[in-house]
Order: C-alpha cells, then structure tokens, then sequence
C-alpha cells in the first residue's frame, strides 16, 4: 500500500508542477488516494498540494523518489542503519555547493560521517573546539572510522578568500576562519610568486589539503591510529571545470621523518 501510495502521491504531484490553477483548484477539492489514507496530523502535510511549485515541491518530489527507489528497495539496509552506523570514511570537505561528496563520489547512507565547511579546513588541535574538530573526534574516537579523507577543489572562493586577506586581522566570521590556512597561503607565496594570482589559488587550493592533513596529526589520537597503521589520511581534489579528481594518501613515516612538518604523499592517482 504505500509504495502504491507513493506513486500516487508523485503522480499527483508531478501532474501539480505541470499545470494551471484550474488544475491546482482540483487537487485541494479532491484529495489524492493517499489523503484519503492518512488521518490527523499526516494529512496537514498532504493539504498543502495545491498551494503552487516552488523549490520545495521539486525537494519533497526528490525526497519522495529516494524514499521509494532506495529506501523502500533496501529496506534491510536502511533498518540496519537505524540502529547504528559504521562508517569506513571521515569525509572533510567545502562547503561550497558544487562539490558535494555524496554527489561526486557516490557515497551513500552509512558510508562516510562528513563535516563541510569554508575551504575545507582543519585547524590544529591547539586551536581549540570547532565543529569540524568535534565531527572528528567522533568519527575518530567512537566510529572508529578508518580513513580520513579531505576533499579539495577548483575555484574554491574560501581560498580566495584567504589568498586576498591583507589584513590578517579582521572580523569577519570568513576570514577568521580562513586563516586557519595561513600556512598554505604563505608556502603558495613562497613557492608560486611568479604565479598569476589565479594560479596562485589553484596551487593554495591543494597546498591547504596537505596543511590540514599535517593539522590532523597535531590531535594525539589521530596521531596515534595512524602510528598503529587502523587510520590512514588522505587528500583529494575534485576539479569541476574538467571534472577530474585527484587522490593521494599521506605516507606517515616519510612525513615525520626528522621531526619536520613535511607532507610525503604515497599511491597518488589521477581519474579523469
Ligand atoms: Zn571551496
């Protein structure tokens, strides 16, 4: 019954999105099949049909559709999930709205416990709390997740942000925030001066991965999983105007060899 009433929901729907107020007019004078179902406070949801397309009837037609084609159709999984999950990658990445992980990569429910912020950041454990070092210490600590994987990409106006601070004290929630990449922006100058200033913020784009991936060995207990060989920290760059996607993994004993802060990068690979 409720596959079959998800189907007239959507049709209905659907048939709403395509048509005039005449037509809006029917659907609140008659209720759909699943209307007719659904009894007390179920139906409030349903009565709203009428009331015009606007994004969020194109977001519950999508809700919709995942509930029937995944949800119902993995149902086990789904009610395995329910009770806890067990998630093999930390995912780090940008906020910006191009780039989703889940989107890019295909990660699905229980699959990667993700934190998204500007530039996809890491800052150092003496920092202090942030919500991206909270997200990791669970994934860390209680999930036991056993890759961490920080996600770069193209045009990423966070760097760009942190490339064209001048000032690096300043107010704004953004920029300080992105100075949590100040590192990465002074080893681009040092290292693309000659650079064009585009250039420069592709280059500082990967540079502040690796920063954040030395960033993540500053927390003793990420430190001390990746010593034992359970975790493993890796880096990638998603390129959106190729659409291309770089991965690599830190080679930890390289990387601390001699006590510097140096990145020594293993299995890089390249997918285009
Ligand atoms: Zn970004």
């Amino acid at each position: 019954m409720q596959v079959s009433g998800l189907t007239l929901r959507e049709m209905s729907l659907s048939d709403i999105c395509r048509s005039n107020t005449g037509v809006k007019l029917r659907a609140s004078a008659e209720p759909s099949a699943l209307t007719r179902e659904l009894k007390g406070d179920k139906q409030e949801s349903l009565v709203d049909m009428g009331s015009g397309c606007d994004l969020f009837d194109e977001m519950k037609n999508r809700f919709l559709s995942f509930k029937k084609h995944k949800y119902m159709e993995n149902s086990e999984h789904f009610q395995a999930l329910s009770k806890g999950q067990a998630p093999k990658f930390m995912v780090i990445a940008c906020a910006d709205s191009r780039v989703c992980p889940s989107n890019i990569l295909g990660f699905q429910p229980g699959e990667a416990f993700m934190v998204r912020n500007v530039a996809n950041l890491v800052p150092t454990y003496e920092s202090g709390p942030s919500e991206t070092n909270a997200a990791l210490e669970f994934a860390v600590n209680s999930l036991g997740v056993e890759n961490i994987l920080i996600i770069g990409h193209s045009c990423c106006g966070g760097i760009r942000a942190l490339m064209n601070m001048q000032d690096e004290v300043d107010s704004s929630f953004i920029r300080s925030w992105v100075i949590v990449g100040k590192n990465a922006k002074l080893s681009t100058k040092a290292a693309a001066s000659n650079f064009s200033f585009d250039q420069q913020c592709t280059h500082c784009e990967k540079e502040s991965i690796n920063c954040s991936l030395l960033n993540l060995l500053t927390y003793p207990w990420i430190e001390e999983k990746v010593k034992k060989g359970v975790l493993s920290l890796h880096g990638g760059y998603y390129d959106f105007v190729d659409c291309t996607f770089e991965k690599w993994t830190l080679d930890y004993k390289e990387s601390i060899m001699d006590g510097k802060n140096r990145v020594v990068v293993k299995n890089r690979s390249f997918w285009c």
